[in-house]
């Protein structure tokens, strides 16, 4: 039986793909593909004997689950509803086909939080980004989600885009909290390799903010939502009290997670694992294609633990750290955290290390000072 905190579901359908996505995602929009990749889908879930016990959270993501058709997303949503009773149900949903409808299947089956992916409402911005979605569209979709049930709303935004002024990140700002969101995630632009995106700024077309600029935006961001009440509990993640994302809280306390679907990735018994990321093999394969699999010794789960707990605002809490892992994060990486106190990034608490909000805006650099000898 398998203990997971977590349940990741991997929807890798799209009706478009982004400019910038560097996610696993095909344009597909044909009901009966997505039919057959719920039907393999299920044989995956059912390979796994589960403890529904354990099971706190459930995340439907993608691509966009929300292109599924009312039928399908009904068929998707039940497969985990009759089975499990999380604490946590969340869906994620692309303006562009957020309707009453899909509200309505979602509230049914008792999600209870929903991640809507607006990126920006800017036309400028949503170009950039190779989006074919329209502030128009942002707007609709907020509103509709505004009218329904579940209460608990993340709104996922971009900063630092090419061509974008503090000022138009500001609006985006603005506007995202006038629907009063109960969480936002707010990421600094990351140009994936091998994207259109990454293609332009690489011939010029676009140029990146300087890193002055994306900071003005990131410490505008950690502002404006605090005055707002949403505090800040992880680098890019701002909830109202009592509203963090309990499934990305897990991951980042190296708890255990099962990822369903082609190329969702799982971390059980100590053990990293991923289906492919290709839905033709996925389905042929009946939801049970052959996984990459890769044991971590102690020390790399030390190691991963350290890394994903020094992006909350909680940092390292040592006895914690020590339960999990067997080994005394002081005296594991004391030559990293040495350098990186010296260097202000890193702050001591009463129970343990976190880093400081200098540390916060260059954590990708942090992490990659905590190496294993
Ligand atoms: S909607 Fe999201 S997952 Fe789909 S192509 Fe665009 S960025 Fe990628």
């Amino acid at each position: 039986m398998i203990e997971t905190a977590s349940l990741y579901v991997h929807i890798p359908f799209c009706d478009y793909k982004c400019g910038c996505c560097g996610f696993y995602s095909i344009p597909e929009t044909d009901e009966n593909v997505h039919q057959d990749y719920l039907n393999a889908l299920q044989n995956e879930l059912d390979s796994f004997d589960i403890d529904e016990d354990s099971l706190e959270t459930i995340y439907i993501g993608g691509g966009s689950p929300s292109i599924l058709s009312d039928k399908n997303l009904s068929a998707l949503l039940s497969m985990f509803a009759e089975k499990f009773s999380p604490i946590e149900f969340t869906v994620e949903m692309n303006p562009r086909h957020l309707t009453r409808d899909k509200l309505i299947t979602a509230e049914l089956f008792a999600v209870d939080r929903l991640s809507v992916g607006v990126q920006s409402f800017s036309e400028k911005s949503l170009e950039v980004l190779g989006r074919k979605g329209s502030r128009a569209e942002n707007l609709n979709a907020l509103d509709a989600a505004g009218e329904s049930v579940i209460e608990n709303l993340n709104i996922d935004l971009i900063f630092g885009l090419p061509s974008q002024t503090l000022e138009d990140f500001a609006k985006d700002l603005d506007i995202a909290l006038s629907f009063e969101p109960s969480h936002i995630s707010a990421y600094s632009l990351s140009v994936e390799q091998g994207t259109p995106l990454a293609e332009a700024v690489k011939n010029g077309k676009l140029k990146l903010p300087d890193q002055q600029l994306d900071r003005k935006m990131y410490e505008h961001l950690i502002h404006r939502l605090e005055e707002a009440g949403l505090y800040q509990y992880e680098i890019s993640n701002f909830s109202l009290p009592d509203f963090e994302c309990l499934h990305n809280w897990n991951y980042w306390r190296s708890e255990q997670y099962l990822g369903l679907g082609a190329s969702a990735g799982s971390f059980c018994e100590g053990k990293r694992f991923s289906n492919p990321a290709d839905v033709e093999g996925y389905i042929a394969a009946g939801g049970n294609p052959e996984r990459e699999c890769q044991v971590l010794t102690e020390k790399e789960y030390a190691w991963q633990t350290a890394v994903l707990m020094l992006r909350t605002n909680r940092g390292i809490l040592s006895p914690e750290f020590s339960d999990k892992t067997g080994f005394d994060f002081e005296k594991l990486f004391s030559s990293e955290i040495e350098k990186n106190i010296n260097e202000g990034l890193l702050e001591k608490t009463l129970s343990g290390f976190r880093l400081t909000p200098e540390g916060f805006s260059v954590a990708d650099t942090v992490s990659r000072d905590f190496v294993l000898d």
